[in-house]
């Protein structure tokens, strides 16, 4: 069911011919025939989008849009108003008071179902930002959801740079965001250097080829500006608002967050653009704590090395990689020497100290595509590939030095902590047949390089033990 729609219609007709329009699309809806009766029919089924066709309530439309906005069940429900053939006063009071959009009621089904779409698709978004933000707040992980009051940046963009000029002068005074101009040539071109824009609105027109509708598109398919958010503002004869709502159904079909069909007008254009902005930061947000939390869940908080989660499967991809291409790669096990001697006699915080520069050390001696994990308190592990006997060793080496050169200095301590570690190595070698090398499987590897660490703990410390190849 791709979501729940409670339609508001005073007149039963239209009710039903509404109704089973919006069914066809396999949306669950629910019906009203007044304010009051919408207000306990939102209370009760939580829709995920409100349609307010004819409202005879009392406060109006503009009324009934401040009561849902009020109501929990239904505050996050973007709400979008039918009318008769409008007027733009009317269309922005109804877009301030915070209806989502406005559309003519005799607008044919493309228009009204591609802008259900979209809603439905940011209303899920919007649900999840809420839900990511109540389950941090819950872990007292981040601070709550913010709202942003840092300006963004919104790229005007018309085939006529003049044309985009002027959209830019009469913006200014109705925006505390920046705006900047872009031709739809260069914006085709390429994407706009430095910071992506926030927001881009782009001039549409009905003709055959219109590089409005193809730059909304490109806007949604590059890597910059995938996430941007896009309003296009759909031009064309008075004689032919047909084939205007049809192209804006195409825009958001492909990509655009909201349309213009009704020609420009600065203030309508300011308050649309708001809205997108507001919402594109949300998803930023939300896009930035996934991050955030995948971040957390797969490395170590003391170092900020990989944990053992991440490290095995990674692991088990460098061994697969290396079997498929035939190249050797070493497996290295590395484990500081009398740790808890360290603990004992300056402390634990002083331990922690000595692991974060160790950390910091093997991190700096190690190229960027080897694998460097903490998998245990004081074990590290290190994969690297493309690495032979021959290199491996002169690594391993390497990183026992740098441990073991420079006593680590702590705050608090005169004199710097004087630390070694013992390695144990093993070198998987691709077979030299034409047959595909079997890939190892990672818990043998690491049994492997464990049994050589031993050797090196079992041997006096601080030192390095190859095990042998595999027979
Ligand atoms: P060995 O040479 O045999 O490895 O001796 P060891 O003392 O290093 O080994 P053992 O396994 O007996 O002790 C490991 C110590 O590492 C015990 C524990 O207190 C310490 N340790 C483990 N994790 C942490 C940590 O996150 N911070 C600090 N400060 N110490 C830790
Ligand atoms: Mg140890
Ligand atoms: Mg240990």
């Amino acid at each position: 069911m791709p979501g729940r729609i409670l339609l508001i219609d005073a007149v039963s007709a239209s009710r039903i011919v509404l109704r089973f329009r919006l069914s066809t699309s396999c949306y669950e809806v629910f019906t009203a025939a007044s304010a009051k009766e919408a207000v306990e029919t939102g209370k009760s089924c939580k829709p995920d989008l409100i349609v307010i066709s004819r409202n005879t309530g009392d406060g109006g439309t503009e009324g009934l849009i401040e009561r849902f906005s009020r109501l929990p069940a239904t505050r996050n429900a973007p709400i979008l108003v039918l009318t008769a053939a409008e007027s733009a006063q009317q269309r922005i009071a109804l877009l301030k008071a915070g209806a989502e959009d406005v559309i003519e009621r005799t607008a044919d089904d493309d228009l009204l179902m591609a802008r259900l779409r979209v809603l439905m698709r940011r209303r899920a978004t919007a649900e999840e930002v809420i839900q990511r933000d109540s389950t941090q707040r819950q872990l007292a992980m981040c601070e709550p959801v913010q709202t942003f009051h840092r300006p963004g940046l919104v790229a005007l963009v018309a085939p006529d740079a003049h044309r985009a000029q002027a959209w830019l002068e009469v913006l200014s005074p109705l925006t505390e965001d920046n705006l900047t101009v872009i031709t739809m040539e260069a914006a085709l071109a390429a994407c706009p250097r430095g910071p992506a824009p926030d927001v881009f609105v782009v001039a549409c027109s009905t003709a055959a080829r219109d590089p409005g509708l193809r730059l909304l598109s490109e806007l949604r398919s590059r890597t910059e500006t995938r996430h941007s958010a896009t309003v296009a503002l759909v031009e064309g004869e008075q004689s032919n608002q047909d084939l205007v709502r049809d192209r804006a159904a195409m825009a958001l079909d492909v990509g655009a967050a909201d349309v213009l069909v009704n020609g420009f007008n600065q203030v309508e254009l300011a308050l649309r653009i708001k809205r997108q902005m507001a919402f594109k930061k949300q998803a930023d947000q939300l896009r930035n704590s996934v991050r955030a939390g995948l971040q957390m869940a797969v490395c170590d908080p003391l170092t900020g090395l990989y944990n053992r989660r991440y490290a095995m499967p990674h692991l088990a991809r460098i061994a697969a990689a290396a079997s498929d291409r035939g190249r050797p790669f070493a497996t290295m096990l590395l484990d500081l020497d009398r740790f808890k001697t360290v603990n004992d006699t300056y402390g634990h915080k002083a331990g922690d100290e000595v692991l974060v520069a160790v950390a910091e050390r093997l991190k700096d001696n190690l190229r960027s595509h080897d694998l460097l994990a903490r998998i245990g308190g004081e074990e590290f592990l290190v994969a690297m590939p493309d690495t032979g006997h021959k290199n491996a060793r002169e690594a391993a080496d390497r990183l026992r030095d740098i441990v073991r050169k420079t006593p680590i200095d702590v705050p608090g301590l005169e004199r710097g902590i004087s630390v070694t570690c013992s390695i144990g190595v093993s070198v998987t070698q691709p077979r030299k047949s034409a047959v595909l090398t079997p890939v190892p499987d990672v818990a043998g590897l690491i049994d492997v390089a464990d049994s050589a660490l031993y050797q090196s703990k079992a041997d006096g410390r601080d030192m390095v033990t190859f095990a042998r190849p595999a027979a």
